[in-house]
């Protein structure tokens, strides 16, 4: 079982203001997490988590996070228009995108953002847009497999980000020659990872590699960034990450490899989205329909369109249907959503228990990479986003789209919204 952060007395309250389906966030989780996190790196005197913007891109829910201490990750304009908008400025602001175009460069370096570069082509094109900044970061990608152990995380040479351990050094002897100097090394290698030993894995790839740079160049390493990846257990018999152990992990392979190396001073920067959001957003909808065929079908009022997760990746969100927390699971759904597309399905062959018409159904886990994956297919709206504050007390921080939204980018004569 897993626990639910509202009850159906409270969930109901809210749908008789604000109909489903819903975002709901939970602004005491929020605050927990990123407490913990703060307080299991609090060893490193220059730690920051820049929160992956595009998991949760709410100005709401950024405000939360600054008001914690944390910076932004942005990855395209708008995001770093959204991150200027809530206040965030200078080093706060991580800039990772990839493929980069110029207006973004000329945004981010106007903003006093810190480039984390994608490739060493990227080099002339930021020079041209916004200059070479006094600190900038490079994105590794070392290739091969990465594994724990014998476990295949992922694999780092079948993707697109980063550069080659040599194209390091060429980027910042070229950045140095250019006028850089503080340098940052970045690495995103695996994503959603439910074991304390990621962070500590990635940390000893990586501290080896500054290191080598800074013999090598003589470039100053102000920052490594482990940047996002650890993940969240979704199914109820998964592990939980416990962030205490991971902090652990990190302290002790950044003892061992960079306090000798006389580099002590280095700040340890996190790009967190899933573990700071995941568990404290919810996808609420109603069940709307029931369908008897050759599986038991539920029909919700929400769709892939407001969750894509489990249509895109076959992802599992634990369903609660609220107020039957204690029932058997002696039924099974297949619990889905009014697309003409067959993948939309929230559950396949979900034992739960009995779902009757009008029932308030508790999506999981929700809280990143949910909403902002958002899309208008079959011409279907976006939800609502909803923040429920630490005195109980429910805010509207997005409202619902209308077809008005959906129709706002052509004018067509003829067209009327009643
Ligand atoms: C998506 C992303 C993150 C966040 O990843 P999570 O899996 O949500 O932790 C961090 N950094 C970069 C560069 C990303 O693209």
């Amino acid at each position: 079982m897993k626990d639910t952060f509202v009850t159906l007395d409270q969930a109901s309250e809210i749908a008789r203001a604000y109909p489903t389906p819903f975002y709901l966030y939970d602004e005491a989780g929020i605050r927990r997490t990123a407490r913990a996190l703060k307080r299991a790196f609090s060893w490193n005197k220059g730690f920051k988590e820049y929160f992956a913007v595009k998991a949760t891109p709410n100005p709401f829910i950024l405000q939360i996070l600054q008001q914690e201490g944390c910076g932004v990750d942005c990855s395209s304009e708008t995001e770093l228009m959204l991150a200027k908008a809530v206040g965030y400025a200078d080093r706060e602001i991580m800039f990772s995108s990839n493929e980069t175009p110029d207006e973004e460069f000329v945004r981010a370096g106007n903003m006093g953002a810190i480039i984390n570069l994608d490739d060493l082509t990227l080099i002339d094109a930021m020079e041209r847009a916004c200059g070479v900044p006094e600190i900038v970061s490079c994105r590794y990608n070392p290739g091969g497999d990465f594994a724990i152990g014998n476990d295949i995380m992922d694999m780092p040479k079948e993707a697109k980000y980063g550069m080659t351990r040599q194209q390091l050094t060429q980027a910042y002897r070229i950045l140095m020659e250019k006028g850089a100097k503080h340098f940052g090394l970045h690495a995103f290698l695996a994503s959603n990872t439910l074991t304390n030993a990621y962070y500590p894995t990635l940390a000893r790839i990586l501290f080896d590699v500054p290191v080598e740079l800074q013999r090598e160049t003589g470039a100053h390493i102000a920052f490594i960034n482990l940047s996002g990846g650890v993940g969240i257990p979704y199914r109820p018999e998964d592990p939980d990450n416990d962030i205490e152990a991971i902090g652990e992990g990190v302290r002790q392979a950044y003892e061992e490899v960079l306090v000798p190396a006389g580099m002590g001073d280095v700040a340890i920067f996190t790009e967190l989205g899933r573990f700071m959001l995941g568990p404290h957003g919810v996808l609420i909808t109603r069940a709307i329909r029931e369908k008897h065929t050759y599986k038991e079908y539920i029909g919700a009022d929400a769709c892939a369109c407001n969750l894509m997760r489990p249509a895109m990746y076959g992802a599992y969100h634990h369903i609660t249907v609220l107020g039957k927390e204690n029932k058997p699971a002696d039924h099974v759904y297949d619990v889905v959503g009014g697309l003409c597309e067959n993948n939309d399905k929230f559950a396949i062959d979900r034992p739960m228990p009995k779902v009757d018409m009008g029932d308030l159904l508790y999506i999981h886990d929700a809280g990143a990479h949910g909403f902002s994956m958002g899309y208008n297919y079959n011409g279907k709206l976006r939800s609502a986003e909803l923040l429920l504050h630490e005195d109980g007390s429910v805010q509207l921080i997005r409202r619902a789209e209308t077809p008005a939204d959906y129709f706002a980018t052509f004018d067509f004569a003829g067209l009327h919204f009643d």
